[in-house]
């Protein structure tokens, strides 16, 4: 079959992805036809809008009613140029979808469908990651894959497509040495922000269960592929050119300080750069080094408070003292680490909580490349979503309920944990620490957020 492999904004534009790469891979080696329309790397390299609508804070806009009107004129003209350059009809489009491409995912498929009419659509992907079963109502779908991919995406080309209308759901691979090798000589390479940069993953899952994160939920539990395999992976991506960058995309890399070790040692043999996510746990002054020694250019970690209070009451494992004392290892190796910090607000976190890692991130400002602002979210089904009765929370179940949940003292709490997420940007600035945004960036934002809040809860209560 000719197969597209199709995938709207917004998404992150700073490599192909991923999981996108393992599906094309499997359907070359099934002797399949496939071209990727990475439109999202394009109109980000056509630079459609300011590249800071490719920052994460930004994703949200892409789903805006008006934003989503605008964008579709010119969604319809770009995929009318790929099918005039197409030479014979395709007759799958695999479309990735996340929670804020949606809309526009919908609105392409339409766009498609009028030009190829036969075509059969399959749609995975973020978004369905623990869907409800109303979401099979959200575009002209043929298939919904759900959680892992793979094995479901292939098993459904060798039906031919011909399970309509149902959510594919498969369990989870026990081995990720079964996984295919990522091919990404389809991707259009020279459109992404980040050049020779290639994701890998050693792991799917993580061993902690922090209180406001989904990713026990999206991966269940942890699993890792063999060295051996990493060998291989790591030995046809440095192939390709000499100044290889790798970004690893494990939720962390790190889970165990050995394993840990058994990396860096393998990463030791290769001649690339490379960044990902750490713990705090497992990382002192040894590890530091030898992670700068083989070729660690970033990392970044989820520091989320340095209050012991407040990270026991999300659920954090890290211990506060170790944070600060990582952070300083890893710059004193030559790696000034990227650090998410978590503003939760009542009934969480108290103002002295709070400005407690204020002083403490100003403390550390010589030693840190940037600082991420982020409100406490609460996803359906996480642990303090579970917690609500205890925390006194309200709200967690509207549509955007995880983003919007409001405590024992209602709007007020939040008011005040997007305020705090305001003056903490403004405070980044003034330590001359870069946010995870532009500086303004970031300020608008939770300005903007804040405004959307009230919007909701006009709209819920009418
Ligand atoms: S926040 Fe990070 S460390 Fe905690 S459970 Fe999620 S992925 Fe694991």
């Amino acid at each position: 079959m000719r197969i597209v492999f199709f995938i709207p904004p917004p998404a992150s534009p700073d490599h192909p992805l991923l999981g996108v790469a393992s599906l094309v891979s499997i359907a070359v080696k099934m002797g399949h036809e496939v071209t990727v329309f990475d439109l999202n790397a394009i109109l980000y390299s056509e630079t459609y809008k300011e590249k800071n609508y490719w920052q994460k804070e930004s994703f949200d806009c892409w789903s805006e009613p008006e934003y989503v009107r605008n964008i579709t004129i010119y969604l319809r003209e770009k995929i009318k140029c790929f099918a005039e350059r197409q030479g014979s009809s395709p007759e799958v489009l695999a479309v990735h979808v996340n929670d804020t491409s949606k809309d526009i995912a919908n609105i392409c498929a339409h766009e498609f469908l009028k030009l190829y009419p036969n075509l059969k659509i399959v749609a995975g992907g973020p978004a369905f990651f623990n869907v409800p079963r109303e979401v099979v109502s959200c575009g002209p779908y043929n298939a919904i894959i759900c959680g892992e991919g793979e094995t479901a995406f292939e098993e459904w080309l060798k039906n031919n497509g011909v399970n309509d209308r149902v959510m594919i759901h498969k369990n989870q691979l026990e081995s990720l040495d079964d996984l295919p090798i990522p091919d990404f000589s389809k991707f259009p390479l020279d459109k992404y922000a980040r050049k020779n940069v290639f994701p890998i993953e050693t792991s799917r899952g993580c061993t902690n269960c922090c209180g406001f994160c989904n990713d026990v939920l999206m991966w269940g539990r942890r699993r890792n592929k063999s060295f051996l395999r990493l060998y291989k992976e790591l030995e046809l991506l440095s192939c390709k050119s000499r100044n290889i960058h790798i970004s690893f995309c494990d939720s962390l890399i790190n889970a165990s300080k050995e394993e840990f070790k058994k990396l860096l040692q393998l990463l030791s043999g290769f001649n690339i750069s490379w960044d990902g996510m750490v713990q705090v746990e497992g990382i002192d002054s040894e590890i530091a080094d030898m992670m700068s020694v083989c070729g660690c250019k970033d990392v970044f970690i989820g520091v989320e408070t340095f209050s012991r209070k407040f990270l026991k009451k999300i659920n954090k494992a890290a211990r506060t003292d170790n944070s600060v004392k990582v952070v300083q290892q890893l710059a004193k190796a030559g790696i000034k680490p990227s650090i998410g910090l978590i503003i939760g607000g009542y009934p969480f976190q108290s103002r002295s909580d709070f400005e407690h890692d204020l002083i403490t991130i100003k403390n550390l400002a010589g030693c840190l490349k940037s600082v991420a602002v982020n409100p406490l979210c609460i996803p359906k089904g996480t642990f303090l979503w579970k917690q609500r009765d205890k925390f006194g929370l309200h709200h967690l179940d509207g549509p955007k309920g995880w983003k919007f949940w409001q405590g024992p003292n209602g709007f007020a709490d939040i008011e005040n944990r997007y305020s705090w997420c305001l003056e903490a940007s403004e405070k980044l600035i003034e330590y001359g620490i870069q946010g995870s945004a532009n500086y303004t960036h970031a300020v608008n934002y939770f300005k903007m957020i804040m405004g959307e809040a009230r919007d909701y809860f006009v709209n819920q209560a009418h």
